[in-house]
């Protein structure tokens, strides 16, 4: 999508900390993290929220995973633990409408959801 910022991202249009990339998926730093670790694991095809994401698509699924699983191990949270976040809609605080998974992790995080 011509005017989203996670697009112009994934278009090297803006710049971001990549941690993780392949042709379907790239996760990249948080520019606000609110963690030691906060990433962003993003499909780069344009999906506003998990309920457009295609459930039949099983590839770009299993990559989003994978992706998620390579991230938590490598920034070294895979042990100590780590929360994953998919805001959607607007009762979520969702505010970039490209569907991301945040990883939160590196400290201890609150019992509640909100
Ligand atoms: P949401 O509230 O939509 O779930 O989360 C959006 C996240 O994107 C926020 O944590 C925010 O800090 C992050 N963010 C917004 N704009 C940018 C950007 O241009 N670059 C990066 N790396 N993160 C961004
Ligand atoms: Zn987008």
């Amino acid at each position: 999508m011509q005017d989203c910022i996670f697009c112009k991202i994934v278009r090297g249009e803006l710049p971001s900390t990549k941690v993780y990339e392949d042709d379907l998926v790239l996760a990249f730093k948080d520019i606000n993290p609110q963690a030691p670790v906060h990433v962003l694991v993003i499909p780069k095809a344009h999906y506003e929220n998990v309920l457009e994401l295609p459930a039949h698509d099983g590839q770009l699924l299993s990559r989003l995973l994978s992706a998620i699983q390579q991230v938590a191990r490598e920034l070294g949270v895979a042990e100590t633990g780590f929360r994953l976040v998919a805001n959607t809609g607007p009762d979520s605080g969702q505010m970039v409408p490209h569907l991301h998974f945040h990883i939160l992790g590196g400290r201890k995080m609150g019992h509640g959801m909100a």
